[in-house]
């Protein structure tokens, strides 16, 4: 988080490697749907589909999701959400970076909420302090 992945991360993402070598993507040329690309040249499609052989397998597209992010993402844009209780990461691609939050529909709000419950008058310290009276 916050640095660039060098070419020495190659060592640690052995394991992912390793993960990714399992996989059995293949390909199929499939009719295209008419509605979803009416200007297409051709009304045949190439998709990518997999062979689902084990549980395990179901790990294989966020394998696949993971290795996108180490290779396209500059991790000096990674950062950890704000809240005091949140574990999330996210990718900050504001301009300034300035993002705080994970997400501003949960994190954001929790944290508005929070400023919004210390500035009222009857804030929790308010409270406090007209209970000790
Ligand atoms: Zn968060």
């Amino acid at each position: 988080m916050g640095a660039r992945l060098g070419p020495e991360a190659i060592r640690e993402l052995e394991p992912l490697n390793r993960l990714l070598a399992r996989d059995e993507v293949y390909g199929q040329i499939v009719s295209r749907n008419a509605t979803s690309d009416g200007e297409s040249i051709s009304g045949l499609a190439f998709v990518a589909d997999r062979r689902w052989r084990s549980a395990d397998s179901l790990l294989l597209p966020l394998a696949k999701v993971m290795a996108d992010l180490v290779t396209t993402v500059d991790f000096t844009q990674i950062k950890g959400c704000e809240w005091h209780t949140c574990t999330l990461l996210f990718v900050d691609t504001t301009r300034g970076q300035i993002r705080r939050w994970c997400s501003m529909a949960v994190c954001g709000n929790r944290a508005k909420q929070a400023t919004h419950r210390e500035r009222s008058p009857r804030s929790s310290k308010t409270k406090q302090l007209l209970e000790r009276r």
